[in-house]
């Protein structure tokens, strides 16, 4: 199995080449059909497997910059949120996609011009982008994407209701989640059903 036999666009294999990687590890060879597809995802997988290319490159290919956020990835921790949004920078380089970062313990500065500057992806733990909701300086209205990483430790720190919240603004109609989480207690199956439709489910 090769990248370029997994149908994500040319920006984004160009990206992939000059990183390197040789061939799709096996979750991104499972996921990434799935995803490019539009279809909802759940998947069990944990951090070191290259979970984060297996939703990061098919997203990418799906979009086109518009200068609104259209993919929102949910990290409970802010060094989560950092390895991420790079990863996005890096494979999406050549598709013209503006990326932000948002999360608490800094100041506004940064993340509002970010958003200002009109970011198609936001990378965000669940606390701040609300309070980016509240001061109307992040919209929901054109996720396309929405992409729930590491959903058992966004529950053991307390997260789930401003994660609904967010699960709520975000439209319904056409939008694609894909749900990531190592464990999946009952409170989280619940969860899971309401906000994923008829999904796939990966495990590696
Ligand atoms: P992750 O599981 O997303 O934290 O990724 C673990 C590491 O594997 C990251 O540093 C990636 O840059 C790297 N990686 C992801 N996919 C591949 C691949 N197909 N080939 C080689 N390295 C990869």
């Amino acid at each position: 199995m090769t990248f370029a036999e997994l149908g994500l666009s040319e920006d984004v294999l160009r990206a992939i080449t000059e990183s390197g990687y040789e061939s799709p590890t096996e979750i991104q060879a499972k996921a990434i059909p799935i995803c490019l597809e539009g279809k909802d995802v759940i998947g069990a997988s944990q951090t070191g497997t290259g979970k984060t290319a297996a939703f990061a490159l098919p997203s990418l290919s799906r979009i086109k910059p518009l200068g609104k956020p259209q993919i929102l990835v949910l990290e409970p921790t802010r060094e989560l949120a950092h390895q991420v949004a790079e990863q996005f920078e890096k494979y999406g380089k050549h598709t013209g996609l503006k990326v932000a970062l948002i999360h608490g313990g800094v100041g506004y500065g940064k993340q509002d011009e970010q958003m200002k500057n009109g970011a198609d992806i936001v990378v965000a733990c669940p606390g701040r982008l609300l309070d980016h909701f509240f001061r109307a300086t992040m919209r929901f209205g054109e996720i396309k994407c929405l992409i729930l990483d590491e959903v058992d430790r966004m529950l053991d720190m307390g997260f789930m209701p401003a994660v609904r919240k967010i699960v709520a603004l975000c439209p319904w109609e056409g939008r694609q989640t894909l749900f990531f989480s190592a464990t999946m207690p009952p409170a989280l199956s619940t969860f899971a059903q309401w906000c994923l439709t008829d999904p796939t489910e990966i495990t590696v």
